[in-house]
């Protein structure tokens, strides 16, 4: 029980074994004592950024499809941002 923490954003307790590194309900990151852990998460939110790198030696046709890759993940993105926002903002 003791080892539960409480997400900073919307409060909701986590439990211990939600491998301690986001809420279950918002996805807050929660910040961890020690600096190994903190770069654990640095690491998992890096792998989680999935946009395509762009090269100055690729080709035009990868530029633009790269470029349509990235412009649809961050669509896609921002709505999955904005429905977590109306559960933050939820009475629950
Ligand atoms: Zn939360």
């Amino acid at each position: 029980m003791e080892k539960e923490w409480k997400c900073s954003s919307c409060s909701n307790w986590n439990e211990a074994s939600n491998s301690g590194l986001f809420c279950s309900i918002c996805g807050t990151p929660h910040y961890l004592e020690t600096e190994e852990e903190k770069k654990s998460i640095k690491k998992r939110l890096e792998i989680n950024n999935l946009n395509i790198p762009i090269y100055p030696g690729d080709n035009v046709f990868i530029k633009v499809l790269k470029n349509v890759f990235n412009f649809i993940q961050f669509i896609f993105l921002a709505i999955v941002s904005f429905f977590f926002w109306l559960i933050a903002i939820g009475p629950g």
